[in-house]
């Protein structure tokens, strides 16, 4: 008789750095690329949505007392107060798809990341860094869709966050867009192959 078929768990990946570091366009660039071998968790937040912006596309956009509720009811894997408002990652999306061998990626801040990290020991933690602080500063400004007072928090917060990035296995300087893509890329094959060999074959 042949042994029960398992399906191994997917690797969860953590992309984390400072605001305005293009980590979202990094991270739908890597979706697009393994589509549907990784998958993007998409956040719930309390910061009003930006022009442009849908409900259950790039957030879930909630109230901050809506927000409060699901703490209670321990919907979160991970939820910090970022730039003075809620983010936290919806915790059935990510084991679901992580039971399923699925890759998920969740665009997370720093306290959010070191929180993953007590819970999923094995998460693969990559830090996206501006070239310069400077250029940072110019990109943040640039797209400056928040209140003054929301861009100084934000110029604060890049700071601090650029101090945890000794904590990450890996480092991606996003100078030239492609140039970081491809580094991420070959991060990510890297994985997903590795658990294409260690999967083995499911019984139909
Ligand atoms: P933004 O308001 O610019 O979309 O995001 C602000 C920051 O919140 C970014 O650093 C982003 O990575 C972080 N963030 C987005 N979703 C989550 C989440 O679910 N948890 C945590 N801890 N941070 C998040």
């Amino acid at each position: 008789m042949n042994a029960p078929a398992t399906t191994r768990k997917g690797y969860l990946f953590i992309v984390s750095g400072p605001s305005g570091v293009g980590k979202t366009v990094l991270c739908n660039a890597i979706v697009s690329k393994f589509a549907p071998d990784v998958v993007y968790s998409i956040s719930t937040t309390s910061r009003a949505p930006r022009g442009g912006e849908t409900n259950g596309q790039e957030y879930f956009f909630c109230t901050a007392e809506e927000f409060e509720k699901d703490i209670g009811r321990n919907e979160f894997a991970e939820w910090a107060f970022v730039h003075g408002n809620y983010y936290g990652t919806p915790r059935r999306f990510v084991t679901d798809n992580l039971d399923a061998g699925k890759h998920v990626i969740l665009n997370i801040d720093v306290q959010g990341a070191m929180k993953i990290r007590e819970a999923y020991p094995e998460s693969i933690m990559i830090f996206i860094l501006p070239p310069t602080f400077d250029a940072l500063e110019s990109r943040i400004r640039k797209r400056n869709m928040d209140s003054e007072h929301s861009l100084r928090h934000r110029l604060e917060n890049a700071r601090k966050e650029l101090d945890y990035r000794e904590h990450y296995k890996y480092t991606v300087i996003n100078d030239n867009l492609d140039a970081a893509i491809n580094e991420l890329t070959d991060i990510f094959t890297g994985y997903v192959q590795r658990r294409q060999v260690e999967q083995p074959a499911l019984a139909k």
